[in-house]
């Protein structure tokens, strides 16, 4: 090991020499010139002198300062310097796979170098680092995966972690995990950056950890709402009864079918104004928060973001335009949308680009650059352009409102489908990004009124997903006792919480009486969706009828396809309820709808067909885009091959069909009583009761709703609201033997166990009976076993 050190020595030497060759290169001195101009440059010393005296730091500044690429670039550079450039190894996590590889690239240029050579990338199932790697820049994720493996982070020397301002659920997991670290690693340096000014909460978490803010300064930015848009630029809005669903549209366009056309739209309008409780803002409807909720930026926003844009273009000084959507669909839909434009699809004027995890190095160029010739460029970004990178020439910035929630996945990192309404602090922040350079505006698509009523803050992830995925992903890093480890975290969830998570998982089988990983429980820990739906993909998968149950999962996760117009319920209804004819399923429903529109679009026939069924083409896409996902998570760790007739064998049995998805929503179990009711022309309707709330009802657009009688004693739902009485929303009909042999876990507590389990179930619902059927059914199994 003296060799080894000789070699580490010259290494470092080689490196220290190679950074003054940069240094005095002339690229080097114009790319140094350029960091010398950043607010972070000069509190470069006292940084680096904080971070030599202590073991954890907070550092926060404005966006832009140069937190990202600088500081862990200093760090860098003074090891070389001091000639340990060989030994140091500095990891900085990012919350997003996007930023952590634009970034990394930024720092390699600056440091004058390839990518992969001392500065390098890794995010799942990609990277670019070599054996010289020496500051990497890695997604929160592939950190906490590497901790699983190497529990005390042998030999790196900083951890960085970027961004915790946004308190998404992987970087409060991470902290909880290193705190607990630190004491068993001395030398081990932790330097946390946030944007805002939240620095003391992380410090006083951090037993009164050193802070330090880096100033910035950003000019100011008008802001204007919705109705100071209308005013200003003379837009009429089109009012609802006009209003166009974008992919509708062309749909009916294409069909040239004006006189159903004209019908169908204000069948929309009224069922958008239902929802929209008309308010007399200008004679629309725009009045809270709620009433706004069906505003989507990826259907009626379109037209307005052209206009706004159109009007920037046309009416104000050079600049370029940041534009926040919610997501990568609708950025993609709406690139689409205004290449057709005659102004905003001329590229002699309009430069158009989408900021995206995949851009090539040019892209990535033409975003940060200046375009020539008095070429508007306008970029399209998600809320990673709130605070993880950083255009320098925005004068304009386009706020539709909402961004996707990203839900809790600690290793992977997968996004969740849901736009919701931004938080005030985020609309101030992207408010922000227009001033860089010189005073800017702000567009903000919505009103005012909508803006008051936005939270103040996002509430940390920790808080706002359920809890039940983060107990597994507790288990799986073997990281001790759920409730222990938890009450540790930064802002502990409620202990109530934990512990109805913790029983949970007990139910369904993913922890053992000891709270101790099941089988089942580890599977389920790898797949980055609610239990439930995991453990539907995995029987999906095991019982080899995949496709449909891809479907009913990817349904569950994305919204429900089918649309009822409010002055068409009726037809709306028949049309689902021909798909659900002899199902008594709504998840069955859908897997036909799903097929039936696959079938269409092979044939380009699929608007017609979501047009004539009332359902959605674009969620139909949506879930489409999701099976694939999910298919190839599977196939990740293992459990389903690339032979899809294997894998759909049984896909065309109902019955199996049905105890898979009974499987998954157990304990959302509710029995069925046919009572005989003579009133209001019904003959017979039916009853419900669940063991937690008694009676309930089922929602209208159910179609076990609308049935006279259904031939099965009981309903799996998946979710329930309360209103003033409790609603089921989608429902499927099972059976006796489905609900005992798949409600619940076999494996717990052998049989005996199980039907413990159950038989308090079946007491309630007075069905004592069944543990008859049962102990027969369990007889034969155990026989079967034996043999
Ligand atoms: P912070 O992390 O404090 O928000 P960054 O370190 O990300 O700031 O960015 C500092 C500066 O570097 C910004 O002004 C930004 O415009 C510039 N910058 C960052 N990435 C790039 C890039 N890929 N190309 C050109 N400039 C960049
Ligand atoms: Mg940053």
């Amino acid at each position: 090991s003296v060799a080894k050190e000789k070699i580490l020595q010259r290494r470092s030497l080689q490196l220290r020499q190679q950074q003054q060759d940069w240094k005095e290169s002339s690229e080097g001195k114009k790319m140094l010139e350029f960091r010398r101009s950043l607010p972070a440059f000069k509190e470069k010393d006292a940084f680096l002198k904080v971070v030599s005296e202590n073991q954890v730091i907070v550092i926060s500044g404005e966006t832009g300062c140069g937190k990202t690429t600088q500081l862990p670039q200093y760090i860098l550079e003074s090891e070389i310097e001091a000639g340990r450039g060989a030994l140091c190894n500095i990891i900085c996590t990012q919350p997003r796979r996007i930023s952590a590889i634009s970034v990394s690239e930024r720092v390699a240029a600056e440091h004058g170098e390839k990518l992969g050579e001392s500065v390098g990338y890794k995010v799942r199932l990609e990277g670019m680092r070599g054996r010289d790697t020496r500051l990497l820049f890695c997604t929160t994720g592939v950190l906490l995966r590497r901790l699983l493996v190497d529990r005390s982070l042998k030999g790196v020397t900083h951890v960085i972690v970027d961004e915790i301002h946004e308190r998404g659920m992987n970087e409060d997991f991470l902290l909880i995990v290193l705190k607990d670290l630190l004491p068993r690693r001395p030398d081990l340096r932790l330097i946390l950056m946030s944007a805002t000014l939240n620095a003391e909460l992380f410090s006083s978490y951090f037993d009164g950890a050193p802070t330090m803010h880096i100033p910035g300064f950003t000019f100011p930015v008008r802001a204007q709402f919705l109705e100071d848009i209308l005013e200003r630029t003379g837009y009429r809005l089109t009012p609802y009864n006009q209003i166009d669903d974008y992919g509708q549209e062309k749909s009916w366009k294409m069909q040239k079918q004006a006189q159903s056309f004209k019908k169908r739209k204000s069948q929309i309008a009224s069922a958008v104004e239902d929802a929209l409780e008309v308010a007399d803002y200008k004679g629309y409807s725009l009045r809270t928060k709620e009433s706004m909720s069906c505003w989507n930026p990826d259907s009626i926003g379109f037209n307005l973001i052209e206009h706004v844009l159109c009007h920037i273009v046309k009416n104000e000084r050079p600049g370029a335009v940041l534009v926040f959507m919610t997501g990568w669909d609708d950025i993609h839909s709406l690139k689409d949308h205004l290449h057709a434009h005659p102004l905003l699809g001329d590229q002699s004027r309009v430069l158009l680009l989408a900021c995206h995890g995949s851009m090539s190095s040019t892209e990535q160029k033409l975003i940060f650059e200046n375009p020539e010739g008095g070429v508007r460029k306008i970029v399209l970004a998600t809320n990673m352009a709130e605070t993880s990178i950083t255009i320098n020439d925005v004068v304009f910035v386009v706020d539709c409102g909402k961004a996707k929630e990203t839900s809790y996945d600690a290793l992977n990192n997968t996004p969740c489908l849901l736009p919701s309404w931004i938080s005030k602090a985020a609309a101030r922040q992207r408010k922000g990004r227009a001033g860089r350079v010189q005073s800017g505006e702000c567009y903000h698509l919505y009103p005012k009124c909508v803006y008051d009523a936005f939270d103040d803050y996002q509430l940390p992830e920790l808080l706002r997903t359920p809890l039940q995925s983060l107990c597994l992903q507790i288990k799986s890093l073997q990281l001790g006792s759920i409730s222990e480890f938890l009450s540790s975290a930064l802002q502990p969830p409620e202990p109530l919480s934990v512990q109805n998570a913790v029983d949970y998982l007990k139910i369904i089988g993913a922890l053992d009486e000891n709270e101790n990983l099941t089988v089942l429980g580890r599977k389920l820990s790898m797949l980055p969706v609610e239990p439930k739906l995991g453990k539907m993909l995995i029987l999906g998968a095991i019982f080899n009828c995949l496709d449909p149950i891809l479907t009913v999962v990817a349904g569950l996760s994305v919204r429900d396809p089918f649309v009822v117009p409010a002055d068409k319920k009726d037809l709306a209804e028949s049309a689902k309820g021909h798909f659900a004819a002899g199902a008594y399923s709504d998840h069955l429903a859908l897997v036909r709808a799903y097929d039936g529109w696959k079938d269409a679009e092979a044939q380009q026939a699929g608007y017609e067909y979501c047009w004539r069924n009332f359902l959605s083409s674009q969620t139909l896409r949506a879930i489409d885009s999701l099976r694939k996902q999910f298919f190839n998570l599977l196939k990740d760790i293992g459990l389903v091959s690339n032979n899809s007739e294997t894998n759909n064998k049984w896909s065309n049995e109902e019955h199996l069909l049905r105890a898979v998805i009974c499987a998954g929503l157990f304990p959302g179990i509710s029995s069925v009583v046919v009572v005989q009711i003579v009133m209001q022309n019904k003959e017979k309707s039916i009853a419900l009761k669940t063991m937690e709330d008694g009676p309930v009802l089922l929602y209208a657009s159910s179609v076990n709703g609308s049935v006279p009688k259904i031939p099965y004693p009981w309903l799996v739902f998946n979710e329930k609201i309360k209103v003033n009485t409790v609603f089921l929303r989608d429902s499927t009909a099972i059976s006796d033997s489905m609900l005992l042999l798949f409600g619940g876990n076999i494996s717990k507590g052998g049989l005996d166990g199980h039907l413990k389990m159950l038989g308090g179930y079946l007491e309630f619902f007075m069905k004592p009976e069944l543990a008859k059927t049962y102990s027969t059914l369990k007889r034969e199994l155990e026989e079967l076993i034996q043999k």
